[in-house]
């Protein structure tokens, strides 16, 4: 009753180096296990030891720079960092995503570089806010997302009941690749559909580490450890799942629209090394990219990549930043010339950066899915291509209109110009949009998560020594314009007291409330507003 899949894993040597990527993250709501299950993760493919990384960690946040106080005070990761770690011939790139629910554009935009995803779900409660933030963002791009219900350990939803849940707010497909056997106190180990084994612990609450592998599912039944009355359970409401979800299907799961669901608790480590199988074997590696006027196959010769996150001054001593590229093709080496079509020059990278493990190394090769960061004195952005020679230029690193929209007032008007750059600096670096109002001197801020005003204030006056206030603002949304010239300015003729430009010189309507917002969309029906804006 069981169908099988073949691990793709084993043949892994065979296959060009990109083909053995998997660069992916992990989207959860805050709580769900996202840090427990990435040092899991890495525990599993034995790049670290538990202890020492977790101390390392904590040493590395001590070291950087101040406006990290802020990280440390909230106990959150305000930036995504990037660690690499290798399981039998696959290389996994996992790119962290920051999970409080106050989080930022980083996101977004961290999620623009990875092939795949790990959704986690705390089998308590579903499906939550942010996930579902999370999820629409992957959804975006068809992401494929694999479903990691965490907590087994504890008592929970009924897995059938919760994946119905999950499968109805989502609008998508699942299909169990494990199955838990009981849940909370009775939980005693995992089904793992597609092997045919039962993992169970050889102690009550140990690790999952006696493997049975069985050919009838009903073969379980009866096994020392395990309670009848627990299997027979399981077994029933596995037999019941699989009667009704779809079965996994590659195609739709690399669609976006299915998604292989596993069972475990982080905590405990029970399900990670399957859920790790299942991103060796069926997790897809660097895919094709759209450039604007064609597509860069990962295994071109020609080097390419994308910015997708810039983090400045990681060094107070230093305005350093480092660039984080995502490779898209070719096989990059330290020392290489890439162009910026930007700035229309061309770069040499004497010092990338490559994260293994969370350590520091300085990379000699590279190549598309993996991660690289370059160290720079500000030429490069977020969205920039860079690539050996072409002018190319990768689309999909967009603007997400701000939901929090302040304006930014000086506490010494004598600063004035200090501010514009440093606003221009920080627009630039993505910590937030920064629009000017068409009628108002005082430029507005806009952001997704209030800890962006934070991250902002706390670095305008440590680096560039200008202290701000912020104002409210009548304004609860904001939408790019877009339409004929004409069209466009008219509405900002009429409109000039809720009308602003944005970095790029782009209009953008300042909406009071959403009811006004449908009502200008209503009434001017050769324009768009656009919630989402293509960097470029
Ligand atoms: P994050 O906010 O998503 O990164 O969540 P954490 O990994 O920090 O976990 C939040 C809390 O849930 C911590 O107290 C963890 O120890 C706990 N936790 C994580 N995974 C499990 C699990 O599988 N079982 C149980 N019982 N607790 C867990």
């Amino acid at each position: 009753m069981l169908e099988t899949t073949a691990p793709a894993a084993a043949a892994s040597a065979a296959l060009p180096d990109f083909a053995r990527r998997r660069t992916f993250a992990i989207i959860s709501h805050p709580d769900a296990g996202k840090t427990t299950l990435t040092e899991k993760l890495l525990l599993a493919s034995g790049a670290i030891r538990m202890a020492g990384h977790v101390k390392a960690r904590g040493e590395r946040r001590r070291t950087r720079s101040d406006w990290m106080e802020i990280e440390k005070q909230r106990g959150i990761s305000v930036t995504s960092s990037v660690m690499t770690f290798e399981r039998d011939g696959i290389v996994f790139n996992l790119l962290d995503t920051p999970g409080h629910s106050d989080f930022s554009e980083d996101t977004y935009r961290t999620l623009s570089a990875v092939d795949a995803a790990v959704m986690v779900i705390d089998v308590a409660k579903g499906i939550e806010s942010q996930t579902r933030k999370l999820f629409e963002v992957c959804r975006l791009r068809d992401i494929p997302i694999f479903t990691f219900v965490n907590k087994v350990d504890r008592e929970g939803l009924d897995p059938i009941g919760l994946m119905d849940e999950v499968s109805s707010t989502l609008a998508l497909d699942l299909t169990p690749r494990t199955w838990p056997i009981g849940m909370g106190v009775d939980f005693r180990g995992l089904i793992d559909i597609a092997e045919k084994k039962a993992w169970l612990a050889t102690e009550r609450g140990g690790p999952l580490v006696r493997e049975v592998p069985f050919t009838e599912i009903e073969d379980l039944i009866g096994l020392e450890g395990v309670e009848e009355r627990i299997m027979e359970e399981a077994i029933e409401s596995l037999t019941l799942a699989l009667g009704v979800l779809p079965p996994f299907d590659l195609a739709s799961f690399r669609e976006g629209h299915l998604s292989p669901v596993y069972f475990g608790s982080a905590l405990k480590e029970a399900g990670v090394p399957q859920l790790l199988n299942g991103l060796s074997d069926v997790g897809p590696s660097p895919l094709p990219r759209a450039a604007q006027g064609r597509t860069v196959e990962p295994g071109e010769d020609m080097v390419s990549g994308f910015v997708f996150k810039v983090q400045a001054n990681m060094d107070p001593n230093h305005r350093d930043r480092v660039a984080f590229v995502r490779l898209c093709s070719g096989r990059f080496k330290r020392g290489m010339k890439l162009f910026n079509p930007r700035e229309k020059r061309n770069m040499a990278i004497a010092n990338p950066i490559f994260f293994f493990a969370q350590e520091r190394e300085t990379v000699d090769e590279a190549v598309a899915g993996d991660i690289i960061g370059i160290p720079n004195h500000g030429m490069l952005r977020v969205g920039d291509t860079l690539s050996e020679g072409e002018s190319i230029r990768f689309e999909g690193l967009p603007d997400f209109a701000p939901e929090i929209l302040r304006r930014v007032l000086l506490s010494d008007p004598m600063k004035a110009k200090q501010l514009q750059k440093a606003l221009q600096d920080m627009a630039e670096e993505g910590v937030v949009q920064v629009l000017r109002p068409i009628s108002d001197p005082a430029p507005i801020v806009g952001v997704v998560g209030t800890l962006q005003l934070d991250v902002l204030s706390a670095r305008l006056e440590k680096e560039y020594g200008v202290p701000i206030r912020y104002e409210t603002t009548s304004y609860a949304t904001a939408r790019w314009i877009v339409g004929e010239r004409a069209e466009v300015d008219r509405f900002l003729d009429m409109n000039r007291s809720s009308t602003a430009r944005d970095r790029d010189d782009a209009p953008v309507y300042l909406a009071r409330s959403q009811w006004v917002l449908d009502r200008a969309i209503e009434e001017w029906p050769k324009l768009k507003f656009l919630a989402v804006k293509e960097r470029g």
